[in-house]
């Protein structure tokens, strides 16, 4: 075949096909154009999963009688005029693409009514060409309606899901952008679901609506640490650690307003919650970025869901550390609750259920003075598995965790303390391995492992995928104080091990930490994994009986941790009993 220029029509439906890959593509460049025309109400309607009609009506500056056949021609756009612009973007749309694009594949009617005219315009565009085109009284803002979507292009259809499938698309695309203009009043109809966020400016009003009041309840508001990261300011919310999801589904990120679909900052975000959630779980976000225009290119794919960052690192630590220090300030003790009243007799009127584990309030202790008490704990210790951690004493980095007077020991697992708010118990197991891993995490860090070198060497055999570990993370064993040299074929000796494992059994202590690493991990690194197993053999059993005085060091040792509430592995540490909770429970009020 001879080279020919695609005819219009042909090269806008192939252009079309970057654009529009389903209904949900449809909607979201409508309701950006909503957007980019000042609207603060949007409603989207939709029948048939999109396919049979998409209609999108908004309240926003119009489109001027004139003007409005332009608008459907390729590369027509009123928000980007030369070359420069291009690299400060502000707008949603800039690629004048989207409506020749849906026009090209679907029939569409547009009525349209500009600000400064008194009579509105109506158009009718099928096949991508113009059908109809009069003037029509209409109120001010855009109604664009689209029907019968890929009926020309059936390689297109067959690709498409069920209606409802396609439905949840659009649901979940009006429900992000609900989210990052919380002050725009969004209305869905899908004939089967509605969703109407109030508009009012209140990101946990948006989230109450798109979400539940549940979740709006639970979410913690961003606030960056200090104005180190006010370069890239991050804001938005968070769910607190409880809140958590089994998919990363509940994650939205907005840079300067623009959704934006990125591994990166998903990764972000759960690098900060790592800790604090259960694996394989994930948090709920709405996390907004702001950056200069330049710092971002949006310009990447045709849908624009894509960005390129300048410097993505810094992003990523801007919003790594913005989450972080909002979890690590205002990650409140998960408080102990029954969820249904259970002995019989019971005539109250029925509570609300417990809908979290935690409590919504951030718990705020009262400033205690625990200085004079640090002196005792220190004299009173049995071995070196309880010294007190090293750092500033009677410094407590967190505010979340109260001092607390030890009670007493219940079924040799559990510590039982009061506290300012009332009863808390803690697991002792998860509760040591807590402060061992953040002990452990702090010389390997200052490069001072507390090591102690054994008399007799110790000899052990690896298999070689434990071999080729501890070949290629020495630094991470010699951080941690554990001196391991081959001695021939499969054998090992053990020359050193951490003093922190004085009471445990080195050898397995080193096996588990091998195969522990080879499970590998996204979020968590080597030394990490190493320093989890480490933390969990030298911590004290469940089970073992603790003298007043141990349990003592143990709690303070707690309250000094930077992540007091949760063990490594992100189960709780430690449980509150409230007050106010005893006080219903024996009907005092
Ligand atoms: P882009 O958004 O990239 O400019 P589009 O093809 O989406 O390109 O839209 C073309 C032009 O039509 C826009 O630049 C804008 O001027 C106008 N337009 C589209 N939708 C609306 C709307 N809802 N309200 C006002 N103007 C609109
Ligand atoms: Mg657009």
């Amino acid at each position: 075949m001879p080279i020919r220029l695609l005819s219009d029509k042909v090269s806008s439906m192939i252009a079309a096909g970057e654009v529009i890959e389903r209904p949900a593509s449809v909607v979201k460049e409508l309701v950006e154009n909503a957007l980019d025309a000042g609207a603060s109400e949007i409603s989207v309607d939709v029948r048939g999963g999109g396919v049979e009609q998409i209609r999108v009506a908004d309240n926003g500056c119009g489109i001027p009688y004139d003007e409005v056949e332009l608008a459907f021609q390729r590369f027509a756009t009123s928000k980007l005029s030369d070359a420069a612009d291009l690299d400060a973007i502000p707008t949603l749309g800039f690629r004048g693409e989207a409506l020749p694009s849906i026009a090209s594949v679907a029939r569409v009617s547009l009525v349209t009514r500009y600000a400064g005219e008194e009579v509105g315009a109506r158009l009718e565009i099928e096949e991508g060409r113009l059908a109809d085109k009069r003037r029509q009284g209409a109120s001010p803002g855009t109604v664009m309606t689209v029907r019968q979507l890929f009926r020309n292009v059936p390689a297109r259809r067959k690709f498409l899901r069920t209606t409802a499938t396609e439905t949840a698309h659009i649901q979940t695309l009006v429900t992000r952008y609900a989210l990052a203009y919380p002050e725009v009043r969004f209305a869905l109809n899908t004939g089967r679901s509605s969703l109407a966020t109030p508009g009012s400016g209140s990101l946990r009003e948006a989230i109450a609506a798109v979400y539940s009041l549940n979740v709006a309840e639970g979410m913690l508001d961003i606030k960056a640490s200090d104005e180190r990261v006010e370069r890239y300011p991050v804001s938005g919310m968070v769910s607190q650690p409880a809140l958590d999801r089994a998919n990363r589904g509940y994650m939205s990120f907005f840079v300067n307003r623009r959704w934006v679909q990125s591994r990166m900052l998903g990764f972000a975000l759960e690098q900060a919650y790592h800790g604090f959630m259960k694996e394989r779980r994930f948090p709920m976000a709405v996390v907004n970025i702001s950056l200069d225009y330049d710092e971002v290119d949006v310009n990447v794919h045709p849908s624009k869901t894509e960005v390129r960052f300048r410097k993505g690192d810094r992003v990523f630590s801007a919003i790594q550390q913005a989450v972080r220090h909002t979890l690590t300030t205002h990650s409140p003790v998960p408080e102990m609750r029954r969820a249904e009243p259970t002995y019989s007799g019971y005539t109250g009127t029925p509570r609300q259920p417990n809908r979290y584990f935690w409590p919504i309030e951030p718990f705020k202790p009262p400033a205690a003075d625990r200085g004079e008490q640090d002196g005792e704990i220190a004299r009173d210790m049995q071995g070196a598995a309880f010294e007190p951690v090293d750092g500033e004493k009677g410094y407590t980095h967190l505010e979340a965790l109260p001092a607390l007077r030890v009670l007493g020991q219940v079924r040799a697992t559990y510590i039982a303390a009061e506290g300012p708010e009332g009863m808390y118990l803690i697991d002792q197991h998860a509760a040591h391995e807590r402060v061992m891993f953040e002990r452990i995490k702090a010389e390997a860090a200052a490069s001072m492992p507390q090591s102690q070198s054994l008399l007799e060497p110790l000899t052990v055999e690896l298999n070689p995928r434990q071999q080729e570990l501890l070949g290629a993370h020495q630094q991470i064993f010699a951080a941690l104080g554990l001196l391991v040299e081959p001695f021939g074929g499969d054998v090992y000796i053990l020359r050193g091990v951490p003093s922190i494992l004085a009471n445990a059994d080195p050898v397995k202590a080193l096996v588990d930490m091998l195969d522990e690493m080879a499970q590998g991990g996204d979020v968590e690194s080597w030394s990490d994994r190493a320093a989890y197993s480490l933390a969990c053999h030298a911590a004290v059993r469940a089970g073992k009986i603790m003298s007043h005085e141990e349990m003592t060091a143990l709690t303070r040792q707690l309250e000094e941790c930077q992540q007091p509430h949760t063990c490594p592995h992100g189960r709780p540490t430690i449980i509150h009993l409230s007050a106010s909770h005893l006080e219903r429970e024996f009907g005092r009020r």
